[in-house]
């Protein structure tokens, strides 16, 4: 069987071009490179110009990337936020709630995991509590969180594990999923949607932390597991 495919959404940005900035649709490296360490075949998708539910007929997994913040007016709120990129919020809840709709594999990381919050009705706050933010600890980790038993999450670390926080915003009113870790500053750092074979919204990034950290991995190995399963069955 040939490798499952595995949406990666884009992140807008102006890059400096001969002809000045220019909009372009960019993402790191790494995340390709761990979703090709699990088995996968990554492909980049713009948050424009695509037709969210019509793409997930042809892909097998999705995996919602880190950025900016949700715009707040999204969750009722008139909360201060930074890099609101609106196209791309509008794009990424329709993929979210089409992924849940279908039943398709879905990891959603930092930015992506609020999102996935706010596309089941729940919201975001601007306010982690003093120190949680820490970009030194990228690599290596800057907090623990506690996982609850019952968990997909929790059957792959066990019940504490090490996380980066590159973070400012975090969910505050869970929507219609299950908060299940924390950090010890009561900040939700894992979701699951109980229901549908796989979808885990994670707010550190592991894909920075799996030279140092390599059970890290396992999240994607996992996400394109369950792709795999898609594909037998579609
Ligand atoms: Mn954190």
């Amino acid at each position: 069987m040939s490798r499952p495919l595995v949406a990666l959404t884009a992140i807008p940005k102006d890059a400096g071009t001969p002809m000045g900035a220019i909009p372009h649709q960019t993402l790191n490296d790494v995340t390709f490179e761990v979703i090709a360490e699990a088995g996968g075949d990554p492909i980049l998708v713009p948050v424009k110009w695509v037709d969210a539910r019509e793409m997930l007929t042809r892909v097998d997994a999705v995996l919602l990337t880190g950025g900016g913040d949700v715009d707040p007016a999204l969750y009722g709120s008139s909360d201060p936020a930074e890099e609101i990129i609106r196209h791309r919020d509008d794009f990424e809840l329709e993929l979210a709630r089409a992924a849940l709709e279908q039943d398709v594999p879905l990891l959603a990381i930092c930015r992506g995991h609020q999102l996935l919050n706010v596309a089941l009705g729940g919201t975001l706050t601007s306010s982690v509590p003093p120190n949680h933010w820490d970009v030194e600890g990228w690599r290596t980790g800057a907090h623990s969180v506690t996982i609850e038993p019952g968990s997909k999450v929790q059957e792959m670390f066990g019940s504490s594990l090490r996380v980066n926080s590159i973070h400012h915003q975090a969910i505050d009113r869970p929507g219609d999923l299950r908060v299940i870790a924390y950090s010890g500053d009561g900040v939700p750092e894992a979701v699951e949607v109980d229901g549908h074979p796989f979808a885990i919204g994670v707010q550190w990034h592991p894909e920075f932390m799996t030279k140092e950290f390599p059970e890290q991995q396992l999240l994607f190995d996992a996400l394109v597991e369950a792709a795999r399963e898609r594909k037998r069955y579609r």
